[in-house]
């Protein structure tokens, strides 16, 4: 570069008189920082909403082939599968899990109401056709 350009970009860089103000450099750090970051949070939430999406679609088809098996099972007598005993403290955890309407209680025996929990029913390895 000759030396009249360069004497031409001095003539029209903007110069300060004073040093920059420290306090403020660092606040601009810690901005830039903070960008960051939440750029990087935003990736995260975004993979994670992916899953998240994944999930419900599995626990909907999981759902449906339930609601198919249950609703042709032996073992479903009026909404409720008398196939399984649970014991109080899983029912319990469930009810606190999903809703007090998930389990019932008849004949002091917790049972699952299945069609509040078809899930149940595309997992379950004692299904018995109904005839
Ligand atoms: S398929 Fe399993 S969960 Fe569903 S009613 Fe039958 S025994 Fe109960």
């Amino acid at each position: 570069m000759s030396e009249q350009s360069q004497n031409q970009i001095q003539q029209t860089t903007i110069v300060a008189d004073v040093p920059p103000n420290v306090e403020l450099m660092e606040v601009r750090k810690t901005i830039n920082n903070i960008a960051e970051k939440l750029n990087s949070l935003d990736n995260e939430i975004t993979t994670s909403i992916s899953y998240i999406n994944k999930i419900k679609a599995l626990v909907m088809i999981f759902e449906s082939i339930g609601m198919w098996k249950c609703s042709t099972c032996k073992m479903n007598i009026n909404g409720v599968c008398t196939g399984w005993r649970l014991p109080s403290n899983l029912s319990n955890d469930l009810a606190n899990l999903l809703g007090e309407d998930i389990v019932i209680q008849q004949d002091n025996v917790y049972r699952f109401k299945i069609d509040k929990f078809p899930f149940i029913g595309s997992i379950c390895p004692i299904y018995i056709q109904r005839l």
